[in-house]
């Protein structure tokens, strides 16, 4: 199965992306996380991308597309993946429909998370990342609806809002049943019921 988990920064899909990619047994795939370790381990890139990630801007260029691209490639995504924070533009989403049309692929679900604003910055503001400040949290709420706009035009129909609210348990509770538990069942998850949700 392969999913994109969109939403504005700290609704929780780091958190659910996580706990999803244990119950699926695919791997998730954050390039946010991806930049993060190339910048703690002072590499190139991590050098190169630093100073957007801590205005709270996009990386330029082609750079997400590449890591993305690389990471998808390995054995581990070939049955599936959660895709966390890509893509945010239509560049990327052009990029990502095509490694995949490559393999005869798709995306097959992208869940919107759905937060109010204040939840949002009292969940970042709690979390303290070095771009959790809260100008740059501003910076990356604006950043986020642009690419709310790009996400929901070029897979709109394929695209689920979930109510983000509530405990990571009620979150993924919510995630789990809006993927489908057919789905799920199919895939040989145990456990995975109609109508019944789990974790
Ligand atoms: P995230 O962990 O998803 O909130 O991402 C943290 C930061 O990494 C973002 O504010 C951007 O600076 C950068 N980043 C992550 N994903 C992308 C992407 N798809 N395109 C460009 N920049 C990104």
């Amino acid at each position: 199965m392969r999913i994109i988990l969109s939403g504005p920064p700290g609704v929780g899909k780091g958190t659910q992306s996580h706990l999803l990619a244990r119950t699926l047994k695919i791997p998730h795939i954050s390039t946010g996380d991806l930049f993060r370790w190339h910048i703690a381990n002072g590499s190139t890139l991590g050098k190169s991308v630093k100073s957007y990630i801590d205005a709270g801007e996009l990386v330029p260029g082609v750079a997400t597309e590449r890591i993305v691209a690389e990471r998808l490639l390995r054995d581990d995504a070939a049955a599936g993946f959660i895709l966390d924070g890509f893509p945010r533009t239509y560049d990327q989403a052009r990029v990502l429909d095509a490694i995949l049309a490559r393999r005869g692929d798709k995306v097959d679900h992208v869940i919107e998370f759905v937060l109010d604003n204040a939840e949002l910055e009292s969940r970042l503001l709690a979390r303290g990342r070095s771009d959790d400040t809260e100008d740059v949290i501003r910076r990356r709420l604006t950043v986020y609806e642009k690419e709310r706009e790009t996400i929901l035009g070029h897979y709109g129909p394929i695209v689920t809002e979930l109510d983000a609210s509530g405990s990571v348990g009620e979150i993924a509770e919510r995630l789990l049943s809006t993927l489908g538990a057919q789905v799920l069942q199919a895939m040989g998850v145990h456990g995975a019921r109609s109508g019944q949700a789990m974790v």
